[in-house]
């Protein structure tokens, strides 16, 4: 049994660090808010007055945070703490400059280091399910991977410091652009008079077919378990994609790649956010494209 010390229990990080404590380890958590402390503690796990008390004496530290200035912040005040040679590894989605500074803080201190950003939102973090996108070392990532394989189902070595969060922002850009390309062909396909029924039942079995077509279509109907079919409840929020496109965009500028769908996915989801949907899930970008056709 390790000792695990898990930092930002919120929708995410709640929720994985429950699937620890099930799957036998000994966990001690802390959050800012109370709420998901109180719910960690329901779940198993022990709770510390603040990140540096719960990191002391443990094996593996774990931070799910919003961003990466929380994430460095984090990271700076629990490094001196945490024993040397243990590991510390980031789950949260955060910008490939920060991740790479992490990295570095962590081996100042002698400690083993992984970015682990994760696919599968909070569904996979229930279940158990999430796919983990990881950076660093060899040696580093041969300690997380056994971990990481009690809260998820692939866990994939990517490269060096910072290639999760690489690999992460390059697979939402795929995911935002074919979701609005998606909704353009049903939107299309409603004025030429064709079903959405039809229309899935040809693109899901030919070149059009992608996961947002297949997995998660945006028009209720074809994939009983697709946000369309809820109401458009996340999910996937919009202004978690609004947040991913942009450190997309902000990678690509620094390293000097072309990304003009990337930057027009960015620009219309943030139109979406906007006008005040930003709570609503990713797929519901349909409604924004169909309202495009009047103006
Ligand atoms: P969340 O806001 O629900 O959770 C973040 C938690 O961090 C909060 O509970 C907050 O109180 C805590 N926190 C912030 N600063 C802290 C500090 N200094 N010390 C301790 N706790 C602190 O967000 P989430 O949905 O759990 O997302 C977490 C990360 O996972 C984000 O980077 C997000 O982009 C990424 N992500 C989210 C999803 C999703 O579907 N929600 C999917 C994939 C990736």
């Amino acid at each position: 049994m390790a000792n695990i010390a898990f930092i930002g229990l919120g929708n995410m990080g709640g929720p994985m660090a429950a699937n620890l404590v099930k799957a036998g380890e000994k966990v001690t958590g802390f959050d800012l808010v109370e709420a998901s402390r109180n719910q960690a503690k329901a779940d198993g796990a022990g709770i510390a007055d603040s990140a540096v008390s719960a990191v002391k004496g443990a094996d593996v530290v774990i931070t799910m945070l919003p961003a990466g200035k929380h994430v460095l912040s984090v990271w700076t005040e629990i490094l001196p703490a945490i024993t040397k040679g243990a590991l510390i590894i980031d789950c949260s989605t955060i910008d490939v400059e920060s991740a790479v500074q992490a990295h570095a803080l962590a081996s100042e201190h002698g400690v083993l280091s992984v970015d682990a950003p994760v696919s599968g939102g909070t569904g996979g973090a229930k279940g158990a399910t999430l796919t983990f996108m990881c950076g660093g070392e060899a040696k580093a990532f041969a300690v997380a991977k056994p971990v990481l394989e009690k809260m998820g189902k692939n866990i994939v070595h990517c490269g060096g410091a910072g290639a999760g969060q690489a690999a992460k922002i390059c697979n939402n850009m795929i995911l935002g652009v074919s979701m609005i390309a998606v909704s353009e062909a049903f939107a299309l396909a409603e004025k030429l008079g064709l079903s959405h029924q039809a229309l899935f039942d040809v693109a899901s079995t030919s070149s059009g077919q992608c996961w947002s077509l297949t997995t998660y279509c945006p028009v209720p109907g074809p994939v009983p378990t697709s946000p369309a079919n809820n109401d458009y409840k996340p999910g996937f929020a919009s202004a978690l994609m609004v947040k991913d496109l942009t450190l997309a965009q902000d990678a690509a500028k620094a390293a000097g790649a072309a990304t003009p769908l990337g930057k027009h996915a960015q620009e219309i989801y943030k139109a979406f956010d906007a006008a005040g949907h930003g709570g609503v899930d990713f797929s519901g970008i349909i409604q924004h494209v169909r309202e495009l056709a009047g103006k």
